[in-house]
């Protein structure tokens, strides 16, 4: 049986933060949206019948989740009749985890009790600041408040797997603030917490006042332009963050993500996102949303006209198809086998590809060991602290030459590399 994961975008959100680069769109009438479902509908069926048949094994569906946008700013029951679709198309695992991504202040008791009814068993609640003026200054709809009262209501429904997002490096922020956030948000002990920094995104609001680097912008939006943290306090409020959550209880398993420690290791990990991190299959669904299948990348047309006029036709859908070859999936597999906590193992890497860690990478990784960004720890290969904090510039010493690929996949007998895509 193989893995595949399911994402499916749901792009309406309730209005547009000053930060935000998302495919996503506020204000689209109730009736629009249906006719987008519709849509998304017809895609699940015509992309479940164009996967590849698997001579020995079949797909199961082990992870479902529901991102944007805002997805629980729809009507949950176009939510359910997707959830049902879904069922009719894939083998949808018993124990699947399925997310839906919340926003306070969309979220009513009774909302909730529906989506736990439908099978959803975890939530992505967007908290982003437990102080109010920060998300005045984001943009975000929402107030602490608003994230009071939905993640109480999401505890009241049932949910017993609940995942946080918060921003730092945030406009006027603090190290001290920062920790102030987490120390607020930490005494509801969510399952999970990620916390990202803050990126200015070019076509955004927030570019206008902090990527043109124009006097001008001061004020746009009626918002006091406040210093962003420079990079020293920004790399101080992430180790603050790992410090504080690893005292609160959690383990970091990828350089953002962390999860409450259990008897049961990775229980509160996402299982969804490790399918990304480990170069698992996954389908996605809806304007602009990405999939891999066997070492097949591709996305989706991002307009919503063409995505809806489509009606579900895979190959109008469907662009930017590129089959990895074999130095694209290894680099792959290093940068992102890097971000996560439990770094890479030589001897996994050599069942993937048929050439070991050393052969291929042993002058770069030993050089990089001895300037302190990786170490060895129990056999695997990972980034350090220190090399955290200038990743960008560790994992582009795994960038191959031509050649170097070349020569592997020679030695490969087969001629084609062992992906574990395609065991
Ligand atoms: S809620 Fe999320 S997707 Fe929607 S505008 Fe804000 S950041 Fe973007």
């Amino acid at each position: 049986m193989k893995e595949l994961a399911l994402y499916v975008h749901v792009p309406f959100c309730v209005r547009k933060c000053y930060y935000c680069d998302f495919l996503s769109f506020a204000e689209i009438p109730a009736e629009d949206r249906t006719v987008y479902f519709d849509a998304m509908m017809k895609e699940m069926g015509e992309a479940a019948a164009a996967l590849p048949k698997q001579s020995n094994a079949q797909y199961e569906v082990t992870s479902i989740y529901f991102g944007g946008g805002t997805p629980s700013s729809v009507d949950p029951y176009q939510i359910a009749r997707l959830l049902h679709q879904m069922q009719d198309y894939y083998r949808v695992s018993r124990d699947a985890e399925i997310t839906l991504e919340v926003n306070p202040g969309t979220v009513t008791l009774p909302k909730l009790q529906e989506y736990y009814k439908l099978g959803i068993n975890r939530l992505s609640i967007g908290a982003q600041s437990m102080m109010n003026h920060d998300l005045m200054h984001l943009g975000r709809a929402h107030s602490v408040a608003d994230f009071y009262e939905a993640y109480r209501n999401a505890r009241t429904a049932g949910f017993r797997n609940i995942s946080v997002d918060v921003m730092m490096g945030l406009p006027g922020q603090t190290v001290g603030e920062h920790l102030e956030s987490l120390r607020e948000l930490a005494e509801f002990h969510p399952e999970h917490i990620s916390a990202y920094s803050l990126t200015v995104e070019e076509g955004t609001p927030y570019y206008e006042i902090y990527g043109t680097g124009r006097e001008a912008a001061d004020n746009i939006l009626g918002l006091s332009k406040l210093p962003l943290p420079e990079e020293e306090a920004e790399r101080a409020m992430y180790h603050a963050t790992v410090n504080f959550l690893v005292s609160m209880g959690y383990h970091r398993y990828e350089i953002s993500n962390f999860a409450k420690n259990d008897a049961e290791p990775e229980r509160y990990e996402s299982r969804h996102n490790k399918v990304y991190w480990t170069r698992g299959d996954y389908l996605g669904f809806g304007i602009g949303a990405s999939s891999m299948i066997a070492n097949e990348r591709f996305s989706n047309v991002r307009n919503l006209a063409d995505y809806i006029e489509a009606q579900g036709d895979t190959k109008k859908l469907r662009k930017d198809v590129t089959k990895l070859d074999l130095k694209a999936q290894i680099e792959e597999y290093m940068f992102l086998g890097l971000r996560m906590a439990k770094g890479i193992l030589p001897e996994a890497f050599e069942e993937t590809f048929d050439v070991s860690l050393s052969d291929l990478y042993g002058e770069v990784i030993d050089a990089l060991v001895s300037e302190g960004t990786l170490a060895w720890e129990d056999g695997a290969l990972q980034l350090t602290a220190k090399g955290i904090d200038v990743s960008n510039r560790v994992l582009s010493y795994f960038l191959l030459e031509d050649e170097e690929a070349e020569e592997t996949e020679e030695e490969d007998a087969a001629g084609e590399p062992k992906g574990k895509e395609q065991t």
